[in-house]
């Protein structure tokens, strides 16, 4: 459920007009509806009620300081996985023992700056980052707390790109090997060792391979205990898919996963972590673009937007649905056209759809992409120099941008011409 509907045949974000928001703005934009990020933290939230919990927001999925600020003052820890991520959840007010740190290749540097400002916890991968945490830890006259991140080998059945579960994957460490792997985590003086970490890949639409996932880490909870190591947290990742496309069997809610979680891990008495990034994020934005041109080619028509692949790259990159709706509510019994639906940068890759069925458009039309709050606009580039778009954020009747677009003279003045040239 989102907040982008339509009223008296104009499509809303809460209670003001895309429209307006355009006229103000101008396109290619990205618009967030703060009810929606609430709304999908507290179902969290609430899902895990029945035990110590803390959900922590993956902010690599949508970063900007407006939302980790809404997110942050509702409860949400973050899950950080970079330097920069950890400087802006902070920067955002985020207390470091909310904050926790993700990732397979933190350097010497990220660790520092997480120990000297604050961490819940660091979800170690490897042995060699074990020792190097420890060794910094050390030199700071400190512990890091750490949960080792397992890979339980198993099939999130989601798109290949964003699979992180299956023994073939780089992430985390295999499961078979856990003993070993925190006995000698146990041995470094400048780690202590609290709890375990899985995360098994994005966009699930199920819950049976999560359910396969946190047994396996409930089995590990049980022999870890036996061999003396204090497990008292289980950082059980993201991953909950969203539905892109209106039509489509709708995944699990968060409430029965805060379900399954319990029938899973509850008998352990952990504190339970979740680290949701795309169900808090993906359906509160809205990618609003313009229609440039309607162009025939041979046999088919072509809808060339002001938005292209480097504003979302999601459609190039995963092969990715989004629902893409007329900004005025087409009229009922209205034509439809079959449309290839492009952006103007110069790669074939650059189109979001092929030959979908639209309500007729022309040239100056507004289109809006649904559920594109996740990975949309911290995906972006400017690639064929076109500048990042803006952020806007709606609360109720009000409209704020929290990231402007830069001017042209900002991107070119990033580069220097050496002297020697
Ligand atoms: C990306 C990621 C997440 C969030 O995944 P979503 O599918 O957006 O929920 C959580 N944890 C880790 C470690 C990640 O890399």
């Amino acid at each position: 459920m989102d907040h982008f509907l339509y009223r008296d045949g104009q499509l809303m974000a809460e209670d003001v007009a895309i429209a307006q928001i355009a006229a103000e703005v101008g396109t290619p934009f990205y618009v967030y509806s703060s009810a929606t990020l609430l709304r999908h933290f507290k179902l969290f939230d609430e899902a895990l009620a029945w035990t110590d919990h803390l959900v922590c927001f993956a902010m690599k999925s949508l970063s900007n300081q407006a939302v980790l600020t809404l997110l942050g003052d509702a409860g949400a820890g973050m899950d950080v996985v970079s330097g920069g991520e950890y400087r802006r959840a902070r920067a955002a007010g985020i207390s470091g023992d909310r904050i926790v740190f993700s990732g397979i290749g933190k350097t010497r540097e990220e660790m520092r700056i997480a120990l000297e400002g604050g961490i819940r916890q660091f979800n170690v991968e490897s042995e060699p980052e074990m020792e190097a945490l420890s060794d910094v830890a050390v030199g700071l006259g400190v512990q890091a707390p750490i949960t080792v991140r397992v890979n339980p080998d198993v099939d999130a059945k989601t798109h290949a790109k964003i699979s992180t579960g299956k023994k073939e994957d780089k992430f985390g460490i295999p499961i078979s090997r856990a003993r070993e792997v925190y006995a000698m985590a146990a041995a470094l003086p400048g780690l202590k060792v609290i709890g375990i970490d899985v995360h098994i890949g994005s966009q699930l639409t199920e819950l049976e391979p999560f359910r396969l996932a946190y047994r396996k880490v409930a089995e590990l909870t049980e022999q870890l205990r036996a061999d003396g190591h204090e497990i008292t947290r289980l950082d059980l990742g993201g991953g909950l898919g969203i539905p892109y496309a209106r039509d489509n069997s709708a995944p699990p809610l968060p409430t029965d996963y805060g379900a399954m979680v319990q029938e899973e891990v509850g008998h352990l008495g952990c504190e339970i972590e979740i680290e949701p990034g795309r169900l808090i994020s993906g359906n509160a934005g809205l990618l609003v673009a313009g229609v440039i041109y309607v162009k025939s080619g041979e046999g088919r028509k072509f809808l060339i937007l002001d938005a292209a692949m480097n504003d979302l790259i999601r459609p190039a990159m995963y092969e990715a649905w989004h629902d893409i709706i007329p900004v005025v509510e087409p009229a009922p019994g209205h034509d439809f056209t079959p449309y290839d639906i492009v952006g103007p940068v110069c790669e074939s890759g650059d189109t979001f759809a092929k030959e979908r069925l639209m309500p007729t458009l022309s040239a100056g039309d507004l289109v809006g992409f649904r559920s594109a709050g996740a990975y949309g606009a911290v995906m972006s580039s400017e690639y064929n120099s076109r500048p990042l778009i803006p952020e806007v954020l709606v609360k109720g009747d009000q409209f704020a941008v929290i990231r402007r677009r830069p001017t042209f003279d900002e991107m070119i003045n990033r580069d220097t011409i050496p002297e020697w040239l």
